[in-house]
């Protein structure tokens, strides 16, 4: 399996678990919507979570959920933070003219999101990114227009995986603007666990 392929399995197998960030959880979501086509894997997933979890250690997975919990709600409002950033999400996907973009970069604007971690990063046609490695990982689901990089060309629904082992300059091709949704681990990491025991279980 290569890295990209094990790190969506373990994206869409935490979020199944319930074990996502909010904003992964958003970013998965929005995925699924973009690209029903993943709904059979998501659902696999889902199924193996659950027979997961029960077979785990009660006590790890009582720490786990505990974790997930406090990670879910650093506002003491999870609800409240996924409904406000669900409707910037729509809002970049249909008419992103219309939020109140930021200067991040040269030709780069964002809009942070309420999900800690969360941005929305809108590229020009034609321009690229300034080069970048990464502290943790970074998981990047394109919303409109494409973008490419040393790993590969992201249309709308795919996602790209970005961790401490890249330096990357992501760039648009001429023409249409490029819109992602990008979430950024920083020093939080959700998952690891789960995924590793389920990626072993599942081979
Ligand atoms: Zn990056």
């Amino acid at each position: 399996m290569s890295p990209n392929a094990e790190a969506y399995r373990a994206l869409l197998l935490d979020h199944a678990a319930g074990a996502s960030s909010p904003a992964r959880q958003l970013l998965v979501e929005t995925h699924l919507r973009l690209r029903p086509s993943a709904r059979d894997l998501a659902d696999a997933l889902d199924v193996a979570g659950g027979a997961l979890l029960e077979r785990l250690e009660p006590e790890p997975v009582a720490a786990r959920l505990h974790g997930a919990e406090s990670a879910r709600a650093p506002s003491g409002a999870p609800v409240d933070v996924l409904r406000d950033a669900r409707a910037l999400v729509e809002a970049a996907l249909h008419s992103p003219a219309h939020l109140n973009w930021r200067w991040r970069a040269p030709a780069m604007r964002e809009v942070r999101l309420p999900a800690p971690g969360a941005t929305l990063l809108r590229l020009a046609g034609g321009r690229a990114a300034p080069k970048h490695g990464h502290a943790g990982e970074e998981v990047t689901l394109v919303l409109r227009g494409a973008y490419a990089d040393e790993t590969g060309r992201y249309a709308p629904g795919d996602i790209a995986f970005a961790d401490a082992e890249l330096d990357h300059s992501p760039y648009v091709p001429d023409g249409e603007e490029c819109v992602c949704l990008v979430v950024t681990d920083g020093a939080l990491r959700f998952h690891s666990l789960l995924a590793r025991v389920a990626n072993r279980w599942l081979a």
